[in-house]
């Protein structure tokens, strides 16, 4: 929302804009971006204070509002997703909820994928509905079951691609051509894939939505969240959070921006492991099965390799022997970090049915098919054959 920078050429890649675009530099020409730690700003006279309470005068207020470090997160964001605007959020969660608070009333429903992540589908499912927000949850890759869902008071389809822990892949430009049938938004969850390796609003969608706690800041310091879209939608998002507070602090958002400089050479070098990882133990006799998108073993590999640059980084895998067998890879493990969370550069383990999708009646937890022997293993930016070598202590024992 600051309009004193230097405009970039056109036509720049990715791997440009993550490290150039946003950089507002103050008077001392300082060449890293600087750190705005300030709640308020101040004005040059009561007519200045005016104008800039009554929105006659762009400009910074209140770090509630608005905030350079933030801004400038923002910029680079919406820069790398092909968004007309972006807006920094507290968390993902933040950015989840305020994307529908700030479009949707009493009275509106939702159809949404049943493989999204456990706070979302407790929001959506359990918090929402006590507000008149219904939501109809529909199979992630069953395109025919999204356009049955949609009813005349749906104002938003919301789906995230490829999923979690499962790796299902939804067809983005499909869900766009139904929910743009119906003048009903599409929003995807676009963390696991970040906009380097997918650019959901290139296929259709209207709104991305990110936890920037993941492989944004990629390196596990800061929880962040945004929501990309149309100057419209983010005015009114912005007019939600100014009012409600879950704002990006300045210090997250200065850590967010310089996660994105690395962001492209991480993520990819982070999915060709996965990958590798994938295949190799697609071949071990201790493995029963394996969910990548970047394996032509995978349902949906063509398209996935079609909407996505790459796999990504989850691999998930079931072990043979059931839910004992899979402890004891985890517990094997001497390098892997036993841990829910992902998009880190240490490579994470976890055992779905027992940790994230706990909570879960057994019966719910094996009609989405997340058994008890199943593994998802984040890949970080180790060496993969150290993070192979891991897993083959475990595995060994297993066979
Ligand atoms: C972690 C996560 C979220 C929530 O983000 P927070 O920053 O933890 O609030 C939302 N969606 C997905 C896919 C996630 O992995």
């Amino acid at each position: 929302m600051s309009n004193t920078k230097k405009p970039l050429p056109a036509g720049l890649a990715l791997e440009t804009l993550a490290v150039r675009a946003g950089m507002d530099r103050t008077q001392h020409k300082e060449h890293s971006e600087a750190l705005y730690l300030t709640s308020s700003f101040t004005f040059d006279s009561a007519e200045q204070a005016a104008a800039r309470f009554s929105g006659e005068e762009e400009g910074n207020v209140y770090a509630r509002f608005t905030n350079p470090s933030v801004t400038l997160f923002e910029e680079r964001l919406a820069a790398l997703e092909g968004a007309e605007d972006c807006i920094a959020t507290a968390s993902g969660m933040a950015a989840i909820n305020a994307m529908i608070m700030a479009n949707l009333s009493a009275g509106d429903h939702i159809v949404a994928s049943s493989s999204m992540f456990g706070s979302t589908i407790q929001l959506l499912g359990n918090i929402l509905p006590r507000f008149g927000i219904e939501t109809t949850f529909v199979p992630l890759t069953d395109t025919a079951a999204w356009a049955a869902a949609v009813r005349p008071n749906t104002k938003l389809l919301f789906c995230e691609t490829p999923s979690n822990p499962l790796t299902e892949v939804g067809d983005i430009r499909a869900l766009a051509a139904i929910a743009h049938q119906h003048t009903v938004l599409l929003a995807v969850d676009n963390c696991f894939c970040t906009p380097i390796l997918q650019r959901p609003m290139d296929l259709g969608a209207d709104i991305v939505v990110h936890s920037a706690t993941k492989y944004l800041d990629g390196q596990g310091r800061v929880l962040g969240g945004a929501v990309c879209a149309s100057k419209a939608i983010v005015e009114k998002i912005f007019i939600f959070l100014r009012t409600t507070g879950p704002t990006l602090s300045a210090f997250n958002a200065w850590v967010l921006g310089k996660g994105l400089e690395t962001l492209s050479i991480r993520i990819q070098a982070q999915s060709a492991s996965a990958r590798a990882l994938a295949q190799w133990l697609e071949s071990h006799p201790s493995v029963e099965r394996v969910y990548y998108p970047g394996l032509p073993s995978h349902p949906q590999h063509a398209l996935a390799m079609e909407q996505q640059r790459a796999g990504g980084a989850i691999v998930s895998f079931e072990v043979k022997g059931g839910k004992d067998a899979a402890w004891r890879v985890v517990n094997s493990c001497q390098l892997l970090s036993i841990t829910a969370n992902l998009g880190d550069t240490r490579t994470t383990i976890t055992h779905p049915a027992t940790t994230t999708h706990g909570r879960i009646s057994p019966e719910a937890r094996a009609a989405a098919g997340i058994h008890d022997n199943l593994l998802r293993v984040a890949v970080g930016l180790e060496s993969v054959d150290d993070i192979r070598q891991d897993l083959e202590r475990g595995l060994a024992i297993s066979s």
